[in-house]
């Protein structure tokens, strides 16, 4: 349900979640889709756009922010599971201060909904998306 979307989220683009020094792992379908968005072979990529923390393979950041924000997400439809999941994450259901904290950092939730209202909502939306393939 998109209502239920549009009502609890509406991204206002201001890249606060791309910036920092540490950006989201990706897991091995998150590798392979952002290859085959970008284009390039794998290799290239890899040296390019990634970084290894220990085994773990993340985006580099440049000037404080993920390589790959530019007053956006440049690789939008190749971007990470974790990058197109946030903020709807399952921890803003568990605790209103997860959802506080959140709401503080991400200018997209609305704030005209109280915490109960927006859980409904969120519950709703995740419930109608668990088998959409994203
Ligand atoms: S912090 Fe929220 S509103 Fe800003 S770009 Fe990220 S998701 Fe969108
Ligand atoms: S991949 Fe895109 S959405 Fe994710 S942190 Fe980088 S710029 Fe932001």
């Amino acid at each position: 349900m998109h209502n239920d979307l549009e009502k609890i989220f509406n991204c206002t683009r201001c890249g606060f979640c791309c910036q920092g020094e540490v950006t989201v792992s990706l897991t091995k379908d998150d590798q392979a889709k952002m290859v085959t968005c970008l284009g390039k072979k794998e290799s290239e990529v890899r040296q390019k756009y990634w970084k290894l923390n220990g085994s773990i393979v993340q985006m580099k950041t440049v000037d404080g922010h993920c390589i790959f924000y530019d007053n956006g997400c440049m690789v939008h439809l190749g971007r990470p599971w974790r990058c197109a999941q946030w903020p709807l994450v399952p921890v803003l259901l568990s605790d209103k201060v997860n959802f506080e904290t959140i709401k503080d950092s991400c200018p997209g939730i609305n704030r005209e909904l109280s915490y109960e209202k927006f859980c409904r909502l969120l519950i709703r939306y995740l419930d109608h998306h668990k088998n959409a393939v994203c």
